[in-house]
C-alpha cells in the first residue's frame, strides 16, 4: 500500500515537473563541452565518461525547458593584447554555440526573451539563452555590450573569481581594487540596462553587488550563488544584501557548487583556485597557457577535493533563501559543467526532477514551484526588457 502511494506521488511529481516552465540560469556547457572538438550536444553523454553534465537528450530526460548557456572566458592579462584575445575567444565561443544550435534546430533554439522560452516549450523544443561570465571579455569598451547583445546575450556576469576592469570579485586574494563597481563598470551597467541585458552579480564582491543594486534601472540576479547564512563562503551572500536584492525585484538562483553548500572552515579549494588564477594574471591566451593553467588547476583540486555534501544541503539553501527573501525571489542556477552538482541527487541535468520531488514532499505547492522554477526569472527578463530603451537588438 505504501509502495503504491509512493509510486503515485512520484508520478505526480514527474508530471508536475514536466508541466512547469523550468529554467536554470547558469551552466557552462559552451566553454566546457561545445569548444571540445567533435563533442555533440545532440548525443547522449555520460558524466563518468567525459565529465559533461548536459546535452539535449539529458535535458529532455531532466524535464528542463531552458538553460542559460554561459560563455565563460578565464581571466588572464588585463593588457590591450590580453583583452583583445579574450574578446576574440568569446566571439569564437558564440560562433560555435550558434553553429551547434543550428545543427540541432529540431530540438532546441536560441531564446532572446521570456516569451521565446515559453513558445519554445510549447513547441517541444529546449530554449537556450546566452550569457557571459566575466565582463573581462568585453574589454574596456562598454559598446561591446550591444555587440554581444546582438549575438544573443541576455545576461551579463560582471566578474569571475578575480577583480577585473569592471568590478571587484568576492574571491580575489588581493582584496578590493575598486571598492565595488569601477567607472567602466557603471558605464557597462547603464549600457546593459539600455540594451535589455539582465545584470548578474554572482562572483562579484558584496560592495559591487551593493553598487549594482544602487545604479541598475532593472532588477538584477545572482545567477549561481547561495545564502551565506547556510554556508559562510565568499561566493554566497548575507541576509541584508539578499533582502536588498529582493527589494529591487531581483532573484537569487541557488548554486550547487559543493564548496559553497556547506560550512568548511579552512577549506583550501577556493583560495587555491584563486591563487592559480593569480599565477596566470599576466599571461596571454594561447593553447600553452590554457594547458598549463589546467594542469595547475587539477593539482589544486586533487589537493583540496570537494567537501562531502548532500542533496539535502542544496534543498536547505533553497528554503533558507525563500525564508529570507520570499518565494518571489529565488530560482535555480546549479552551475553544471562549471563545478556544480556531481553529487548524489544532483549529478547532472537529468536530476532536476529530484528538486521538484523533494520540495513537494516538504509541502511546497504548485504555485510556489512554478515561481522557483521559472516564473521569477521570466519576471526579471520582462522587467529588464521593459526598462530598456525599447529596441533591444535581435
Ligand atoms: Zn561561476
Amino acid at each position: 500500500m505504501i509502495q503504491i502511494s509512493a509510486a503515485a506521488a512520484d508520478a505526480q511529481a514527474v508530471s508536475l515537473h514536466e508541466r512547469l516552465f523550468t529554467i536554470d540560469t547558469h551552466i557552462d556547457t559552451p566553454t566546457a563541452s561545445l569548444m571540445r572538438a567533435g563533442w555533440d550536444l545532440g548525443g547522449r553523454h555520460d558524466y563518468a565518461a567525459d565529465h559533461s553534465q548536459c546535452d539535449l537528450p539529458r535535458m529532455r530526460e531532466g524535464g528542463i525547458d531552458a538553460l542559460v548557456f554561459a560563455v565563460y572566458v578565464g581571466q588572464l592579462a588585463r593588457t590591450p593584447e590580453g583583452l583583445r584575445l579574450a574578446h576574440e575567444r568569446a566571439l569564437r565561443c558564440f560562433e560555435r554555440t550558434h553553429e551547434v544550435l543550428q545543427a540541432n534546430a529540431g530540438a532546441c533554439a536560441l531564446a532572446l526573451s521570456a516569451e521565446d522560452g515559453l513558445r519554445l516549450k510549447a513547441e517541444g523544443k529546449r530554449a537556450i539563452y546566452l550569457s557571459i561570465e566575466n565582463a573581462y571579455s568585453l574589454g574596456r569598451d562598454a559598446g561591446n555590450v550591444a555587440k554581444f547583445c546582438q549575438l544573443g546575450v541576455r545576461m551579463l556576469g560582471l566578474t569571475h573569481m578575480l577583480n577585473n576592469d569592471v568590478a571587484d570579485a568576492s574571491t580575489d586574494p588581493r582584496g578590493a581594487e575598486w571598492g565595488g563597481l569601477s567607472p567602466l563598470g557603471r558605464e557597462i551597467v547603464a549600457e546593459a540596462n539600455r540594451c535589455g541585458v539582465v545584470l548578474d552579480a554572482s562572483h562579484a564582491s558584496d560592495d559591487a553587488l551593493r553598487d549594482l543594486l544602487e545604479c541598475s534601472r532593472a532588477p538584477v540576479v545572482l545567477s549561481h550563488s547561495g545564502p551565506r547564512a547556510v554556508a559562510d563562503h565568499p561566493r554566497n551572500v548575507g541576509d541584508e544584501l539578499l533582502r536588498a536584492l529582493a527589494a529591487k525585484g531581483g532573484v537569487l538562483q541557488i548554486n550547487a557548487l559543493p564548496v559553497s553548500l556547506v560550512n568548511a572552515p579552512g577549506h583550501g579549494r577556493t583560495a587555491g583556485i584563486a591563487e592559480v588564477l593569480l599565477r596566470f594574471k599576466d599571461a596571454v591566451l594561447s593553447p600553452e597557457t590554457l594547458a598549463a593553467e589546467d594542469v595547475a588547476y587539477d593539482v589544486v583540486c586533487a589537493a583540496h577535493p570537494n567537501p562531502p555534501v548532500t542533496f539535502a544541503d542544496f534543498i536547505r539553501h533553497i528554503e533558507q533563501a525563500v525564508n529570507v527573501m520570499g518565494i518571489d525571489h529565488v530560482g535555480i542556477g546549479c552551475d553544471f559543467d562549471g563545478g556544480g552538482g556531481a553529487f548524489e541527487g544532483l549529478r547532472d541535468v537529468t536530476d532536476y526532477p529530484n528538486i521538484t520531488r523533494a520540495l513537494l514532499q516538504r509541502g511546497w505547492n504548485e504555485a510556489d514551484l512554478a515561481k522557483l522554477w521559472g516564473g521569477n526569472t521570466l519576471r526579471v527578463m520582462r522587467a529588464t526588457a521593459k526598462a530598456s530603451d525599447g529596441s533591444p537588438p535581435s
